[in-house]
């Protein structure tokens, strides 16, 4: 860990705007106030082994558990001696349970196409594909590596594994063939499924081309299971390589979900791999079900007649969580949707919200960040008025895209829930209850009942109101990892030894005088300029907040008077020209908006900043530019591998 873990951070950002949620969001919520959120709270942190029981009740078990948690830090078994299966959770329980002919899936692909599956259909669809493995010799317990585009047959692929018992590991389909052969290496896959092309901004993605190089590496791999998206031509290796619908036309149709034990490992899925090499994160089937199931109908306040859409990709946790496993538990009606948001036009995913009358909407910063540059006349284009709530993740929301987001989408209607939790949580942890609590642009709010979070410093000790300094969870949950695959040693090292008795979330944070956290980034990111210990997302958001700045990521260079010095690189809005006087201005803001020691010493325009596949900026590769180095650091995950090249002649 860096040096950010010796002291205190320092925070500069003041946000003082609040918004109470609607009193007919709340008259209708499942969590109606703040009282009540908080009497909840309570009772789930004095009884939290009894407050999962009861979640957990309210799911299928083939038979209960002896024990709710047996906790042997940093192991946990949640749902002891009980057996599940998610496939069951998410399918069968709503076929026999009355919701057999609603819309699980509304789908849409780039090119216009729509399909829509029923929960029946989609459980027909995964009973077959689980006869498929099953014919192919896929056993429970062997690991499948998933490489696909956002298509239906992805999620039906994945509860199809979890209906046998395999253990999926989705692969983001914008990866390239190393990537591939890193994580089938890691884990041992004995079969991929994959596509021909998936479609993205017109263009073919080609994931076979990619499969076939990768398996050149990758003894383990004995099947490759084939769908057609594209049609176009591609090779296949006879004896290795099938296609997903001759097999399908040949495989029974009844596969009854298999009773698995709930700490049977539902799968593996590789971190976004923002600060360093993605480690592969092992999820369970009871504690996971538990988790996503409880958090879906909360945070998102879904009820029978929602239309929900998270634009994220299946191949990001998020994807896990809050497109398949979370709403199908609840049966709810969830859009997917195959391509970019700029295809055809800059409207399309505003096009998306009106056509399939999208009422809960949850989408990143990066992109909220981008629709703000692209200009608010494409929202502006289209009757959003189903939109009851907004939700973010995956970075801090810088205060001023909040706004954004609130006023421009929102129509300054709907709550937002700004959703802190990490690969490794498995599910959401500090979130509003959005008819519950009263939001502050930029804050996460408060944790979720049965989640104990604190700031502390590097000893343990909670920091005083206001400070800022270490996240940590206090007690294990239900959807918490189990392990690193393959290397219970790192995770024990890396989450649970850096600060005594607690699970280490290598983010920084600030809890205000009302309860509400304020997450800064990871500690990692934390400059030391002149004894100051700053978070870079509080500069970032300052110097976004400038209404010539779309984007900003600010890292510390080593510097001989300061310690560090802060060096930022800034992305303009559509319209803004990069000048010297500019840059003098943007300086001049920030000492005005946060205070003179966060002044940039330097700035640099550029087009576009480093970030992962999943849309996070990665510091780590700009502050080794900043300090005029190469870049060394893992790569792999990076979206654009020209950025770095181009930020290198932007410095000549
Ligand atoms: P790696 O662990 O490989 O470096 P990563 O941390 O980006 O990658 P994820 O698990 O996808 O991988 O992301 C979790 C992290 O994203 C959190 O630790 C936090 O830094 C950030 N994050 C997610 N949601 C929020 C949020 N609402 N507010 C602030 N930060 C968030
Ligand atoms: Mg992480």
């Amino acid at each position: 860990m860096s040096s950010a873990t010796h002291s205190n951070i320092d925070s500069i950002l003041q946000e003082n705007r609040k918004f109470e949620p609607p009193a007919e969001f709340s008259r209708h919520a499942h969590i109606k106030s703040l009282e009540e959120y908080e009497k909840l709270y309570k009772q789930a942190a004095d009884d939290p082994e009894g407050f999962w029981a009861e979640v957990a009740k309210e799911l299928h078990w083939f038979k209960p558990w002896t024990k709710v948690l047996e906790w042997d830090a940093p192991w946990a078994k949640w749902f002891v001696g009980a057996e599940a299966n998610l496939s069951y959770n998410c399918l069968d329980r709503h076929v026999l349970g009355g919701r057999r002919h609603k819309a699980a899936f509304i789908w849409e692909g780039e090119p216009g196409d729509v399909r829509t599956l029923t929960y029946q259909q989609l459980w027909l669809e995964v009973q077959k594909f689980a006869n498929v493995l099953l014919d192919l010799g896929i056993k429970k317990g062997d690991r499948v590596a998933i490489y696909m585009g956002m298509v239906p047959e992805l999620p039906v692929a994945m509860l199809a594994c979890a209906r046998i018992g395999a253990t999926h590991s989705v692969i983001f389909g914008g990866f390239s063939a190393n990537a591939l052969v890193d994580r089938i290496t890691d884990q041992q896959a004995v079969a991929v499924i994959t596509q021909d092309g998936s479609w993205r901004r017109g263009n073919e993605v080609k994931l076979k081309v990619a499969v076939d190089e990768a398996l050149e590496k990758c003894p383990t791999v004995k099947h490759v299971v084939v769908y057609k998206r594209t049609a176009s031509a591609i090779n296949m290796k006879e004896g290795r390589d099938h296609w997903w619908h001759d097999l399908m036309a040949k495989a029974k149709d009844h596969c009854p979900a298999e009773p698995l034990d709930a700490e049977h490992p539902l799968y593996i899925l590789y971190t976004s791999g923002t600060t360093g090499k993605p480690k592969g994160i092992v999820h369970t089937t009871g504690g996971y079900a538990v988790g996503t199931y409880y958090t879906t109908k909360m945070v998102f306040d879904l009820k029978e007649d929602d239309t929900f859409w998270c634009t994220a990709d299946i191949g990001w946790v998020t994807g896990h969580s809050y497109i398949v496993y979370g709403p199908l538990q609840t049966g709810a009606t969830t859009v997917m949707y195959e391509g970019a948001p700029n295809f055809p036009d800059l409207d399309r995913f505003w096009a998306l919200v009106a056509k399939h009358k999208v009422t809960v909407f949850y989408t990143a910063p990066t992109a909220i960040r981008t629709f703000m540059k692209w200009g608010a006349e494409y929202p502006n284009r289209h009757d959003m008025s189903t939109l009851r709530l907004l939700g973010s993740v995956g970075e801090p929301i810088n205060p001023e895209a909040w706004m954004w987001y609130r006023d421009v989408i929102g129509k300054d209607r709907c709550p937002i829930v700004d959703t802190w939790w990490q690969t490794e949580t498995g599910a959401i942890m500090i979130s509003p209850l959005p008819g519950a609590i009263a939001t502050k642009p930029g804050s996460a709010t408060k944790p979720l009942p049965g989640i104990i979070a604190e700031v502390v410093t590097r000893a343990g000790e909670k920091v005083p109101l206001g400070s800022g300094g270490f996240l940590v969870i206090k007690k294990p949950w239900p959807s918490m990892m189990r392990t690193i695959y393959g290397d219970p040693e790192r995770y024990k090292h890396q989450y649970w030894s850096d600060i005594p008795g607690v699970y280490f979330t290598g983010d920084g944070a600030r809890e205000d005088k009302d309860g509400y956290f304020w997450i800064m980034g990871r500690v990692d990111d934390v400059l030391n300029v002149s004894g100051h210990r700053l978070s870079t997302m509080e500069i970032e958001s300052a110097l976004v907040a400038h209404p010539k700045v779309a984007e900003a990521a600010v890292v510390g260079r080593p510097d001989e008077m300061k310690g560090q010095a802060v060096s930022a690189f800034v992305t303009l809005e559509s319209g803004s020209k990069p000048s010297p006087e500019l840059k003098e201005e943007l300086r001049a803001w920030v000492a005005k908006e946060i205070g003179s020691m966060a002044k940039p010493d330097d700035i640099r325009f550029t087009d576009t900043l480093p970030k992962t596949r999943s849309g996070k900026i990665m510091r780590r590769l700009l502050r080794e530019l900043a300090t005029g180095g190469d870049v060394k650091g893992d790569t792999t995950t990076l979206e654009d591998f020209t950025v770095i090249a181009k930020l290198k002649e932007d410095e000549q």
